[in-house]
């Protein structure tokens, strides 16, 4: 049987490939022994990109990792139809429609792999189609970021489809833990955000076949560059008795970082129906906004303003920026239980992978070219049409980024 947090007392699996990867960087190999979690991002990456490894070639390294204690083998499961509708860096292999194909191509032979008793001993944590559920709920219409395509993928039904048919079939295995994303506290994090966020995970929880139990918890900030936590600005701060909830960078959310989004998002799925013993997972790959230009105390009480941008440590332009964000640092290492209801800090965006291209590359993944990557672009209504603060020269979305990699070294905090 499953056990309340699988990360509590195992090893968590460092993937060879990424390892390699940073190790040979210029001082990749202060970080290259960490645990990064494996993409299968395309039908192919089952049984291994052109060379790569595939999922049973993971799998077998794992059970030498592991030796004879426990260890935790992270995959992000992101294949779905029409898939980052609300954005074109990582569109995907699979059409609206292809629903049928995600579930026979894709879902099954993973389920299949994962149910061998040759794995029965691993401990495999998913992590459910990043940005998916979230798009239906704040662009799939009726809102000013809405696009055609999340209004596509939410009339039709497929991500919410897909999504219970993952919880579903990877949920009937014993040593299986799906976590379900859930977006980051820039996206979800208003009240008017966070209910009916809510209200669509229980759903797709407890439909086409799913269960609340096929849910051991959800992740916030995947692939993203949200704060952990903000150590000198807090949502309830006032600035002469204004509310820095007034302030352009917070603009009435109800968080200010990652940890108090995923512990009140916690509180509220359980309300909803969800398992008392769900758990969340933070990204901290690359959220942790070191270097120079990080704050050491809190900013003047000038205005509110004035005291949030001098408080805050994420030093985005925009909190909606999501691409290759300039003067990004590593962020917490991978830790189990860093705090009660949070199952672990992890570092699920490998950190030195391109969030996409800065401009359009010809390829055969289904990646488009988005501006929110570009850095001249003055951006969208999903980030307050702001600059995009994205570096330049980015590669396409999940190639290698040494130039990246280095900025995210020398910024990390805590420092390396
Ligand atoms: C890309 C994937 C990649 C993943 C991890 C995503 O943005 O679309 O292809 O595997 O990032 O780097």
């Amino acid at each position: 049987g499953r056990v309340d947090n699988p990360y509590a007392g195992a090893k968590v699996y460092v993937n060879p490939e990424w390892s390699a990867r940073a190790a040979a960087e210029p001082g990749g190999s202060r970080v290259s022994s960490r645990p990064t979690a494996v993409w299968l991002d395309r039908i192919a990456t089952i049984d291994g990109v052109n060379g790569a490894m595939g999922l049973r070639d993971h799998l077998d390294a794992a059970l030498r990792q592991k030796g004879s204690g426990d260890l935790v083998v992270q995959l992000v499961v992101y294949d779905l139809p029409g898939r980052d509708c609300a954005a074109l860096a990582s569109n995907g292999e699979l059409g609206p429609d292809d629903i049928d194909k995600y579930k026979s191509d894709y879902i099954d032979p993973i389920a299949s792999i994962l149910a061998d008793p040759a794995y029965a001993s691993l401990r495999i944590a998913t992590i459910i189609e990043p940005d998916s559920l979230p798009n239906l709920v704040t662009n799939g219409g009726g809102t000013d970021t809405s696009t055609a395509a999340c209004e596509t993928m939410k009339s039709n039904g497929n991500y919410e489809k897909g999504v219970s048919y993952a919880l579903q079939k990877l949920g009937a295995i014993p040593n299986v833990y799906n976590y379900v994303d859930a977006a980051h506290h820039g996206w979800l994090g208003w009240d008017t955000n966070l209910g009916p966020a809510v209200q669509e995970f229980h759903k797709v929880a407890t439909t086409n076949g799913a269960d609340v139990h096929d849910v051991a918890g959800f992740i916030v900030n995947t692939a993203n560059y949200s704060a952990t936590t903000e150590p000198y600005l807090k949502v309830g701060d006032t600035v002469n008795g204004t509310s820095v909830r007034q302030s352009k960078w917070v603009d009435w959310d109800q968080y200010v970082d990652e940890q108090s989004y995923a512990l009140a998002l916690r509180s509220q799925l359980v309300s909803a129906g969800f398992d008392s013993g769900i758990g969340m997972l933070i990204d901290t790959s690359r959220n942790g906004w070191g270097g120079t230009a990080r704050p050491t105390g809190p900013g003047p009480l000038t205005s509110v303003d004035d005291y949030v941008n001098g408080s805050r440590t994420d030093r985005r332009i925009h909190v909606g920026n999501w691409c290759n964000q300039s003067g990004a640092g590593l962020g917490e290492r991978p830790t189990a239980a860093p705090a009660a209801g949070v199952d672990a800090y992890v570092w699920a965006k490998p950190p030195g992978e391109s969030d996409g291209s800065s401009t359009a590359i010809a390829n055969d993944e289904g990646k488009g070219f988005d501006r929110m990557c570009d850095p001249t672009y003055g951006g969208n209504a999903r980030n307050g049409n702001n600059p995009t603060g994205a570096l330049a020269n980015a590669p396409l979305a999940g190639h290698w980024f040494s130039a990246q990699f280095q900025q995210l070294m020398q910024n990390a905090y805590p420092p390396l």
